[in-house]
């Protein structure tokens, strides 16, 4: 049994082969920008492809993948198997 844990908070989250840095849920949702601002990603497309991200309090568009979460800088992109994977940027 492989242990592989959230690269931000340190809990334990699902071994994942092709993602090792992916955020636990929670981190996911503390996703801001360089300022601090909230922001969501989601998929742009109903078949699960591709990745978009908007300000939480606003909705405004937010441009590129990239985030902070903690002040650690993570990227956003899509799953292969759709949804959105979040991981640490090494
Ligand atoms: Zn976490």
């Amino acid at each position: 049994m492989e242990n592989q844990k959230c690269p931000i908070c340190h809990k334990g989250v699902a071994y994942s082969e092709r993602y090792p840095n992916y955020l636990c849920g929670d981190c996911v949702h503390k996703a801001t920008d360089w300022e601090g601002r909230a922001v969501v990603f989601y998929n742009t497309a109903i078949s699960g492809h591709g990745c978009a991200g908007e300000y939480r309090d606003s909705g405004e568009k937010y441009h590129g993948n990239s985030c902070y979460v903690e002040g650690i800088a993570c990227e956003a992109r899509e799953a292969r198997f759709g949804g959105i994977v979040m991981e640490r940027v090494q």
